[in-house]
C-alpha cells in the first residue's frame, strides 16, 4: 500500500468559485489565472474545473504549451511577456497574447516577422514598482506599440498592490485612469481582492477583464478580515492523510522532536502520514486546526518530515486508517480553510498551495 496521503482536486468547487468571480463582475470577461501549475492544483487538473472563463493567464511557456494542448483554442495570456525574442515565435505559433512591460520587448516585436499580429497587454507600473511603464512613458510605448504592423490590439493593464489590504486601490486606479484617459482599448485592473472587494461597486475596478487567481481556488485573498465562508467560496484543494498510529500519553508526557508538546491530561494522539515533505508546514504551532473525521481538533508537538501528530480527544472513535484533513473538505464535507493553516504558519494560503509536494499522490474528483 502506498502511504496513505492524497491531495484531492475539486473540479465543481472551482467552476463554482469561477461563477463568484463572474458574479462580482458580470459585464466583464473573466481570465482564470493559472500560473504555478493553477496554484499547485496542476493546470490540466485544473481545466476541467476552469474550462468555463473566457481565457487562461500564466507565465510560463511551458504551461502555456499545455493549455493549448488540452484544446484550449480561447485567449491565452502571458502575464510577464516574452523573456527573449524568440519566445515570439511560440506567440504566433499558439497565438498567445502577452504583457509588454519594458522597452526591449517593444524592440523585440518590432523585428519579429509573423503573418498573424499579435493581441498584446501594455502594462503599466502604477505605483507598485515591479513590472510596467511608468505613467509618463506609457502613452509613447503605446504609440510605437500601435505603428507596428506586428502588433493588432493594445489592452491596458496594471497591477495593484494594496487591493487586500488597508491602504486600498484608489490611489493606483487614479494614476492608472488619468494615464490612459486618451487610449482607446480594452482595460484590466482587478485581480482577486479587487474582484471581490471593489469591482461589484465600481465600473473602472470591472473592466473589460478581470484576472482572478487565489479566490478561485478557495483562498480568501484579505483573510483573516474575511474568510472563504464570507466571500462564499469552495475549497479547492483537500489534504488528507490517515491514522498511522495511536499512543495513550498519560498527563505530563512529551511528543515529538524537541518535547515541544506536554499532555496536560492523559490522553490519546495519532500519528498522521502527513509532514513537511508533503508540503505542510513546519514552522505552525501547537493548536493549529486538523480536522479528525468531521471533528475539529488541533496538532500538537513538531511538524516532521513525514508525520504529525494530533489531539484525538475529540475522536474517541479514531483509531489507524481513520482519515484527518490537514486542510480544505473533510470526506463528510466538513471544511478547514487553508488560510487557518496559512496564518498560523505566517504565511498565505498560495504559498501552501503552490507547494504541496510532488510526492502527494494528487487527483481530481
Ligand atoms: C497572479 C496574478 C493575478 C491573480 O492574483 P490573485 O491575487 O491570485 O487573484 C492577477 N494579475 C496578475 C498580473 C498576476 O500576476
Amino acid at each position: 500500500m502506498p502511504r496513505p496521503i492524497e491531495a484531492l482536486i475539486h473540479t465543481e468547487a472551482l467552476a463554482r468559485n469561477l461563477t463568484r468571480a463572474r458574479a462580482a463582475a458580470p459585464e466583464a470577461k473573466v481570465w482564470a489565472i493559472v500560473k504555478a501549475n493553477a496554484y499547485g492544483h496542476g493546470i490540466e487538473r485544473a481545466y476541467a474545473g476552469l474550462r468555463g472563463a473566457d481565457g487562461f493567464a500564466l507565465l510560463d511557456l511551458a504551461e502555456a504549451e499545455r493549455i493549448r494542448a488540452l484544446g484550449w483554442r480561447g485567449p491565452v495570456l502571458l502575464l510577464e511577456g516574452c523573456f527573449e525574442p524568440r519566445d515570439l515565435e511560440l506567440c504566433s505559433r499558439l497565438n498567445l497574447w502577452h504583457t509588454v512591460h519594458h522597452e526591449a520587448q517593444i524592440d523585440w516585436l518590432a523585428a519579429h516577422k509573423t503573418h498573424v499580429p499579435h493581441q498584446v497587454f501594455l502594462k503599466m507600473n502604477s505605483g507598485m514598482n515591479r513590472l510596467g511603464f511608468k505613467p509618463a512613458a506609457y502613452a509613447h510605448a503605446w504609440r510605437r506599440l500601435s505603428g507596428l504592423t506586428q502588433v493588432e490590439g493594445i489592452a491596458l493593464m496594471t497591477h495593484l498592490s494594496d487591493a487586500d489590504g488597508p491602504r486600498g486601490i484608489a490611489h493606483q486606479l487614479a494614476v492608472f485612469d488619468e494615464a490612459t484617459r486618451d487610449l482607446p482599448g480594452e482595460r484590466t485592473v482587478a485581480n482577486s481582492a479587487a474582484t471581490l472587494r471593489f469591482a461589484p461597486g465600481a465600473e473602472n475596478v470591472r473592466g473589460d477583464w478581470v484576472r482572478p487567481g487565489i479566490m478561485v481556488y478557495g483562498s480568501s485573498p484579505d483573510f483573516p478580515d474575511h474568510s472563504i465562508a464570507d466571500w462564499d467560496l469552495q475549497p479547492t484543494m483537500s489534504l488528507r492523510a490517515q491514522v498511522i498510529a495511536v499512543q495513550d500519553l498519560k498527563a505530563g508526557e512529551q511528543v515529538g522532536y524537541g518535547s515541544r508538546f506536554t499532555a496536560e491530561r492523559d490522553m490519546r494522539i495519532g500519528v498522521i502520514a502527513c509532514g513537511y515533505a508533503d508540503g505542510y508546514p513546519r514552522v505552525v504551532p501547537n493548536g493549529t486546526p486538523v480536522l479528525i473525521g468531521e471533528a475539529r481538533t488541533r496538532l500538537i508537538g513538531r511538524v516532521s518530515m513525514d508525520m504529525i501528530t494530533i489531539d484525538l480527544t475529540a475522536a474517541p472513535e479514531a483509531g489507524v486508517g481513520s482519515v484527518a484533513t490537514l486542510w480544505g473538505t473533510s470526506p463528510g464535507g466538513a471544511v478547514l480553510p487553508i488560510d487557518e493553516i496559512a496564518a498560523a504558519a505566517g504565511t498565505i494560503g498560495y504559498e501552501l498551495m503552490c507547494a504541496l509536494a510532488p510526492r502527494v499522490p494528487t487527483r481530481a474528483v
